[in-house]
């Protein structure tokens, strides 16, 4: 351990995240800047307590061009009264705040991709002190974490509801209670090309029930989309008993990612053609899209082969392609 994690957080929230009733604050880090010598990041944070119960934690803006994880939570934030609520909730709809202001993945001021900033730095960038914040205050209050993601600018996912297969079985067990309760049109056993650093990581060593979202992308959200983030949220309160009433989700097909054949990237640059859409069924071997040259006419496109059998749940969103981009996504139906 270093000497950072002796240091406290230079994060303040101007909330109290014991007292009871409805609060909407800010988590408030001090950032000495040219257009504010002593001016601060101001996250937006509302906590809703009553009486004693588990306390869920939901979060949207990981990334800041994700909306629906945002959209539904300024939402819940506005609506969600202390009658309702038995324990405690606490939701921050735009964790990297920066980033979602700018309509970017990662932040604008230190180029710092929130998932894979953990556990963050007290004494770091700024998106490694917020890191830092959830990992050693926020995280631990929480019994259940809701994050929401979706594709961004530059991918576009079938809404799915996620987790991961973890060591401890009774954790993915709950984990996957709680997909299956937030009823996304598609429930998903969810591989990480690369987990290091990610808060779900970060969650999940600290042994809480955490579950994702990709609910569309593009560096949007639609009506659909957002409904579907909305019921999400609620059906996990209910679920974790924190509001009243059972969940209600709506039917689901279940998707696995069993390995790494499941990603396809290019290798070439160029002008994608996409050869499927999102849910459509492939076959191994067959093409997902080609990827035209595009310095010249003639010239024949290089192709992008499935390399498993099963449904595409993700694709490359911009039209043109760069070499080493993702080019689509392949999980295989399980009920
Ligand atoms: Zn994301």
């Amino acid at each position: 351990m270093g000497i950072q994690h002796l240091r406290r957080s230079p994060i303040s929230a101007t909330v109290d995240f014991d007292a009871h009733g409805v609060q909407h604050g800010f988590l408030r880090l001090p950032y000495s800047r040219d257009d504010s010598a002593w001016g601060s990041v101001m996250i937006p944070v509302t906590v809703v307590r009553n009486g004693e119960g588990p306390t869920a934690l939901l979060t949207g803006g990981n990334h800041g061009d994700e909306y629906e994880g945002p959209a539904a939570l300024f939402d819940l934030a506005r609506r969600l009264v202390a009658d309702e609520v038995r324990g405690r909730v606490i939701i921050v709809p735009a964790m990297n705040y920066p980033a979602f202001l700018a309509g970017t993945r990662t932040s604008p001021i230190d180029r710092g991709n929130m998932n894979r900033s953990f556990p963050g730095r007290p004494d770091g960038t700024v998106t490694e002190k917020i890191a830092d914040y959830f990992q050693r205050v926020l995280l631990p209050l929480a019994d259940v974490v809701l994050d929401f993601h979706s594709g961004g600018k530059t991918l576009d996912f079938l809404p799915f509801c996620a987790a991961h297969v973890l060591a401890d079985q009774a954790q993915e067990a709950k984990a996957f209670e709680y997909v299956s309760a937030f009823g996304a049109p598609y429930s998903m056993k969810m591989l990480e090309i690369d987990a290091v650093g990610m808060y779900d990581t970060a969650a999940e060593e600290m042994g809480k029930v955490f579950i994702t979202t990709e609910l569309g992308g593009g560096g949007t959200a639609t009506a659909r989309s957002i409904g579907i983030a909305k019921a999400g949220a609620a059906n996990v309160l209910k679920a974790a008993g924190i509001l009243k009433g059972s969940a209600a989700p709506a039917e689901t097909i279940w998707l696995d990612m069993p390995n790494g054949d499941c990603f396809a990237f290019a290798e070439d640059g160029g002008l994608i053609e996409p050869m499927v859409d999102l849910g459509d069924q492939v076959e191994a071997g067959d093409v997902v899209a080609r990827i035209y040259p595009v310095g010249r006419t003639g010239a024949a496109p290089s192709e992008i082969c499935a390399k498993m059998s099963g449904i595409l749940c993700a694709r490359h969103f911009p039209g043109l392609v760069k070499a080493g981009d993702c080019v689509a996504v392949i999980a295989v139906v399980v009920g």
